[in-house]
């Protein structure tokens, strides 16, 4: 039996019931083929592989809090701590009630891929919690985040591990939970990212990974000879990803016409308003609902479809698996021209294999997305050095980072033999740094 599936065999075998994260290794080692059977007793020597589906460490702890009645609820919280090979853990915090341990742990393995993309030194990690905000006060928030930070702190540091938002955290759950950690440690020190600018915050931060997104889909289509002036985009979900993908993708001259949010879909043929979109749900935090009662143009449809839409280029941006096979059939029937994830793993396996069987330009998330923890790892710089770089001199590195990730996810295709195919680039070129480093730093 191959070296990859006897690894991808042992995966599920000792982790049952955690279907993601089977699905994220199941991705990763067939990507991988190609360069593990140039090689393949060494790896197997080195149980590389095994080494590398195993988290260094997992912590699953009870977070106590009470609600405004008094009521006392419990949650689970995770920290899964995956590899730190070429620097320290790094990764979102999901604040979701479907989270679970396979969930967290499929997010942290496509982290350490997505993090070495980057070229910056950042180990993969991720944890979060069962816990909804949706519908908490700001009170309630600020009693979750505090004991959920009352048992994380002890596992995390500025070079240890720097966790920072993901569903559910944005800037109000990062503010209590910065703020429990100093309270607790007596430390002010860069240990989550995404923090306000008052108090050690990155500009662009927030736009990173919706702006990200779209740098590196504009260079996709350069390569390709086109570009996204005036192209028709479909955008799913309405959170910090969606909003900041949909500003940057009109910023360069496209029509975007769909966003979504858990509960019903928006199609807005004259184009999403963004600044309707940001009052609705960064201000006032309500439903897609109000977006289209405000807005003569758009049409409000309850459920899912955002993909039964005709449109170039689709852009997932809302959870895990929520771009399937049929979809991918009516976006192929429709036309598209470019599939790009700025959610991680929206599309599922099936449906991945379906566009790349059609010819459609895919690039998965790790590779997409990956501006969110880039601006991240450049606000973990600044704190170092004490001092805050300019909205415009981290929006540079971010494009430059982005264009960059492009390039040699590109390039590790054609090298293996599969030009084109911008999955198997995407991890291959993220593997072979961490596993340089792994193998230099011996066997831990
Ligand atoms: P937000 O919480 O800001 O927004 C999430 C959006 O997706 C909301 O519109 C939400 O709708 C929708 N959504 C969430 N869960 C579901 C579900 N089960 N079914 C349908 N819709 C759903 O999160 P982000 O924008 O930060 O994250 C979106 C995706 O991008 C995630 O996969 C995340 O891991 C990934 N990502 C985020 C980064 C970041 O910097 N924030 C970086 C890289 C990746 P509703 O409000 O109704 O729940």
């Amino acid at each position: 039996m191959a070296y990859v599936d006897e690894v991808y065999d042992r995966v599920v075998k000792q982790n049952p019931v955690q279907p993601e994260f089977h699905q994220a290794v199941k991705e990763v080692l067939e990507s991988l083929r190609p360069v593990i059977e140039r090689n393949e007793d060494h790896y197997r020597k080195e149980a590389l592989l095994e080494r590398l589906t195993t988290p260094d460490r997992q912590i699953m702890f009870r977070v106590s809090w009470v609600d405004d009645h008094g009521q006392v609820q419990v949650n689970n919280g995770y920290r899964v701590q995956f590899n730190d090979a070429i620097g320290p853990y790094k990764g979102g915090l999901r604040l979701h009630p479907t989270v679970n341990l396979g969930i967290i742990k499929f997010l942290g393995f496509e982290q350490i891929f997505k993090n070495s993309l980057t070229t910056l030194p950042i180990g993969g990690a991720k944890g979060g919690s069962d816990f909804d905000p949706k519908g908490k006060s700001d009170r309630e928030v600020m009693a979750f985040c505090q004991s959920f930070m009352t048992e994380l702190h002890k596992y995390i540091g500025a070079d240890i591990d720097v966790p920072a938002g993901d569903i559910g955290t944005g800037g109000r759950e990062i503010g209590y939970l910065y703020g429990q950690y100093k309270r607790l440690t007596n430390r002010y020190e860069g240990v989550l990212t995404g923090k306000g600018l008052s108090f050690g915050g990155s500009l662009a931060r927030t736009e990173a990974t919706g702006y990200g997104l779209l740098y590196l889909v504009e260079e996709l289509l350069k390569d390709h000879g086109t570009h996204l002036k005036n192209k028709t985009v479909t955008v799913s979900g309405s959170g910090n990803v969606a909003i900041y993908a949909i500003e940057k993708a009109q910023q360069l001259g496209a029509k975007v016409v769909t966003c979504s949010d858990s509960t019903g879909w928006v199609y807005d043929p004259a184009g999403i308003d963004v600044a309707l979109l940001k009052e609705v749900k960064e201000n006032r935090r309500q439903r897609l609902t109000e977006y289209a009662s405000q807005r003569e143009s758009a049409e409000y449809h309850e459920g899912r479809g955002v993909w039964s839409i005709k449109t170039d280029v689709a852009l997932p941006c809302a959870t895990q698996n929520e771009l399937n096979v049929e979809d991918a059939k009516q976006l192929v029937g429709n036309g598209v021209l470019a599939v790009c994830e700025g959610a991680n793993m929206p599309t599922t396996y099936e449906a991945t294999n379906y566009l790349k069987e059609h010819d459609i330009l895919f690039v998965p998330g790790k590779a997409s997305n990956a501006g969110g923890v880039a601006v991240s790892a450049l606000e973990m710089s600044q704190n170092s050095e004490r001092l805050s770089w300019s909205f415009a001199e981290v929006d540079t590195k971010l494009k430059d980072i982005m264009i960059n990730i492009y390039h040699s996810i590109d390039d590790a295709a054609k090298e293996y033999g599969h030009e084109g195919d911008y999955v198997i680039g995407a991890n291959i070129a993220g593997f072979l740094k961490v596993a340089d480093a792994m193998e230099a730093q011996g066997i831990v």
